[in-house]
């Protein structure tokens, strides 16, 4: 049994995939919390969903960043992609690993961060292969049984919600949203759906573009899955009302991503 020598020790073959919460943190985090990062793995492969500030760190306690097989971005908001300048360094000098990793992300993804980043020649990006996700939906094979199907959101334009079917298990990460009929769509009898839960307990304002713990419970009980995680909830807003609010509203298990703990489908 192939095992994750860094963390869990949990077989990293098996064909349905595992989540692990990397960053769990919104727009701005609590301590100890990286922004939006969650790594899937299944039949033998890695992929990487999002990479926050401080995600990258966090990242290479369950594995060596040039082992993943690809990473997936769901939005341009900095707390879903910043890290990838840090990655792009990081592949570029760091330990020599002869791949180049598959990125798929909006189509802007590269030429934001080079805004940020303008220092460089045009091989910049050469340890990285970028795939854009075109379309209002769509579909990518990962390789190891690892389908990846993604959606676009109400959020920033464009936010893609990403669902991973693999071994007949399947997780959903529903990105950043306001609520919404395309993400319970995507993540329709998924076995995990992780749903951001930005104001807790309490309403969302007027015009903002997330969710609460009621809101995202709605989505995971038109959706029907299994079990739903929150996460991605600013620091000062109530966690245990949203869990109830979203407990009321789903009327199936629901807990919060933690970071470091393995979800399996
Ligand atoms: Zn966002």
């Amino acid at each position: 049994m192939a095992r994750d020598a860094r963390a869990t020790g949990r077989d990293v073959t098996a064909p349905r995939p595992a989540l692990l919460p990397v960053g769990v943190g919104a727009a701005y985090a609590r301590p100890g919390e990286a922004q939006s990062c969650y790594l899937v793995r299944a039949g033998g492969r890695a992929v990487a969903l999002d990479l926050g500030s401080g995600a990258l760190n966090r990242l290479q306690r369950h594995i060596p960043p040039e082992d993943l097989d690809a990473l997936v971005i769901t939005h341009l908001h900095p707390d879903h992609c910043v890290d990838v300048l840090s990655l792009r360094v990081y592949l570029t000098y760091g330990p020599p690993s002869g791949r180049t990793l598959r990125v798929l992300g909006p189509p802007e993804l590269l030429s934001r961060l080079d805004a940020l980043d303008p220092v460089g020649g045009p091989d910049r990006w050469d340890a990285v292969r970028f795939e854009p996700l075109t379309g209002g939906e769509g579909e990518r094979d990962l390789g190891g049984g690892m389908t990846l199907r993604y959606r676009e959101v109400p959020h920033l334009p464009p936010t893609f919600a990403l669902r991973i079917d693999a071994g007949g298990g399947a997780v959903c990460f529903g990105a950043d949203c306001v609520d919404n009929e395309a993400l319970p769509a995507l993540a329709e009898g998924a076995d995990v759906l992780v749903c951001e839960c930005s104001f807790g307990g309490d309403p969302v304002p007027e015009g903002a573009m997330h969710l609460n713990g009621a809101r995202a419970g709605g989505i995971a009980a038109r959706a029907g899955v299994r079990r739903l995680l929150l996460t991605h909830c600013f620091p000062e807003h109530d966690r245990d009302a949203a869990l109830a609010a979203a407990a009321e509203a789903f009327g199936g298990p629901v807990g919060w991503a933690t970071q470091d703990e393995v979800v399996a489908a």
